[in-house]
């Protein structure tokens, strides 16, 4: 049983006041956290070359920096990257971190749209994730190993052939950047490339993902490519929603100490030798070192 609230004109003058205070006090607090969240909306941006606009060959992937369609490759990867940063900062982002996942890197400084600060160059020290970020967007990405759809798929060697397995479940690149910035707490609010990599990121992180395919694969080295002039409007679109649903989507985490196991081939001498290396890995951020 619960007793009937006294009407509100029979309190007290005393009781009253304290009760407008206390209203006052949880408006000021909601208040509060609305501007601290709007003021900390920082987004990392991790990118590849191979699911760029327009890419869809390893020779222009490969050495990128080195080759006449490699630079021409690069600008693609910068237009990409220039709409999805204006779309995040449409969408609110008040600071946007892009980072050169490309092994070869793949930025181009004189392209870099104004909004953003950008990491490129090996080896580093620090400049990684961190718990700072909100959201996470993997741009120019490609489908795992494998993929009879997955334009340039591979997981991190295209040449060796390497699968990975965590906790029995085959991941590629995707998921290993999503694990890292999940051990931090920082879910995947948006993933580009083709169409089979916006599926892989469906099956990993949700149909809250944002997933805008740029192109279509036929094969490893073919593909239905988009119009840059659709592609670049549809990745400005995607990422201005991205910071919408970035409360739907959740951290994708690994359970650790993780079950890996590791393929590959060794290549010379001829002919190429299956490798297969199975183990422990007990912090995620170890994942690259298996
Ligand atoms: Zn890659």
């Amino acid at each position: 049983m619960h007793a009937e609230p006294a009407p509100m004109n029979s309190f007290p003058l005393q009781s009253r006041l304290r009760h407008w205070r206390l209203v006052l006090t949880v408006a000021l607090i909601v208040l509060g956290h609305a501007t601290l969240s709007a003021a900390e909306k920082k987004i990392y941006i991790v990118t590849d070359l191979e699911g760029a606009s327009g890419v869809y060959k390893f020779t222009q992937t490969r050495n990128c920096q080195e080759t006449a369609l490699g630079r021409q490759a690069m600008e693609y990867l910068m237009g990409d990257i220039a709409a999805v940063v204006r779309g995040l900062r449409e969408g609110g982002a008040t600071e946007i971190i892009v980072s050169d996942g490309h092994g070869g890197q793949a930025f181009v400084p004189h392209l870099m749209a104004p909004g953003a600060k950008y990491i490129t160059g090996l080896p580093r020290s620090g400049g990684g994730i961190d718990g700072s970020y909100v959201g996470l967007v993997q741009l120019g990405c490609h489908a795992m190993m494998g993929t009879p759809d997955g334009v340039l798929n591979h997981t991190q060697s295209s040449k060796t052939e390497n699968r990975y397995w965590y906790n029995g479940v085959e991941s590629g690149e995707l998921a290993q950047s999503a694990a890292i910035a999940g051990h931090y707490g920082v879910p995947t609010i948006m993933v580009t490339g083709d169409e089979a990599t916006c599926r892989e990121a469906r099956q990993f992180f949700g149909d809250n993902c944002v997933t805008v395919a740029v192109k279509r694969g036929l094969s490893r080295e073919a593909a239905v490519l988009y119009p840059f002039a659709e592609t670049r409007q549809a990745l400005y679109k995607g990422a201005k929603r991205a910071m919408s649903v970035i409360r739907k989507c959740k951290p994708y985490k690994l359970t650790e100490p993780i079950k890996a196991k590791k393929q590959y081939l060794i290549l010379t001498p001829a002919p190429p030798k299956l490798m297969i290396k199975e183990g422990e890995i007990t912090n995620v951020l170890d994942l690259y070192r298996f």
